[in-house]
């Protein structure tokens, strides 16, 4: 997948909107903290103890005013210590490849889904298949839309039985608010697309055909909010996500690495430089995700001059 393709804008130096949120609320559900890089009390940070558990630096070294990095919430006292905790961190997300959520899972067929409904035919379910078969190409659902007739709204309902998840509304849908929440690249190459926050916790992704749980939960542990994944009918979908690919995004920096080494390298690299006051690692399928927050933040949303993205693309490996 060429996933490297898309260069996104420039930084965003535009205050962020809050229109659609609610003043920031309790803890989320997880071991994750909900608001990013808010420490307690930035001096404490000259007494605390270094996060990298084999830190070899000695009490005196401690002193060094350094109160950044935090990688994952944990200070770091050097670059050597940052990029330790670093590599443990891109083990442990390339240890979770290949867990039950990635594994295909059997699902019905959206043509039978349809029939044990009674929305289609016997004969109309055989001939979109034959219409898809001919084209080599396309959906079934589209065909059924479009050479059988069907509502576009029936099929999109199918494919939420089909994913036992809910079809979601586009109303209201304030793409350039919700870029802050992950990098276009994941809203062009994975079709995720965030609709709304509830609450300020609940995040409403919206896919068009099928659902990414790998993608959801990437995006999930990343901003704190849990995450409820849905359908949403094409002929809306489409132009939403047109909406909010062209919609600027913070700054992100895409690297392809060569080798888990490389990884790591470049990921300590960009911490020790961008020195955040917090910043974190997952992976979304072959892409290792760090994020890196600049400055405390205290609202759902991130402000988009204070975070910097860096993807990792993992090629073959
Ligand atoms: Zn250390």
């Amino acid at each position: 997948m060429p996933l490297l393709n898309s260069r996104p804008g420039k930084r965003n130096s535009r205050e962020a909107r809050f229109d659609l949120l609610t003043p920031a609320s309790a803890e989320l559900a997880g071991s994750r903290p909900t608001r990013p890089g808010v420490p307690e009390n930035s001096r404490l940070r000259i007494f605390e103890t270094c996060a990298n558990p084999v830190c070899g630096s000695g009490w005196l070294h401690l002193w060094r005013s350094r109160t950044a990095p935090v990688f994952e919430g944990g200070w770091n006292c050097s670059s050597a210590c940052t990029a330790a905790r670093v590599e443990a961190a891109v083990e442990r997300e390339l240890d979770a490849r290949g867990s039950a959520l990635e594994n295909h899972r059997h699902r019905i067929p959206l043509g039978l889904v349809m029939l044990e409904q009674g929305w289609i035919t016997s004969g109309q379910l055989r001939q979109a298949l034959d219409a898809q078969k001919v084209a080599g190409s396309g959906r079934l659902g589209h065909w059924l839309v479009r050479q059988q007739g069907v509502s576009e709204q029936l099929v999109t309902r199918a494919l939420g039985l089909q994913w036992t998840c809910p079809v979601l509304p586009v109303e209201f849908h304030d793409a350039e608010a919700l870029t802050v929440l992950l990098p276009r690249l994941f809203v062009d190459a994975f079709g995720a697309l965030p609709l709304r926050i509830a609450a300020g916790k609940l995040l409403y992704l919206g896919f068009e055909d099928r659902l990414d749980p790998v993608m959801a939960l990437a995006i999930q542990r990343m901003t704190g909010l849990r995450v409820e994944s849905g359908l949403v009918q094409s002929s809306l979908f489409r132009p939403a996500h047109a909406r909010m690919l062209s919609a600027r995004f913070p700054p992100v920096e895409l690297v392809e690495a060569g080798s888990e080494q490389a990884v790591v390298h470049v990921l300590g690299k960009a911490i020790e430089k961008a020195r955040p006051v917090e910043s974190r690692l997952v992976r979304a399928h072959d892409c290792l995700w760090l994020r890196m927050w600049l400055r405390p933040q205290s609202g759902t949303l991130p402000e988009a001059a204070f975070i910097e993205d860096l993807i990792c693309s993992l090629g073959s490996h």
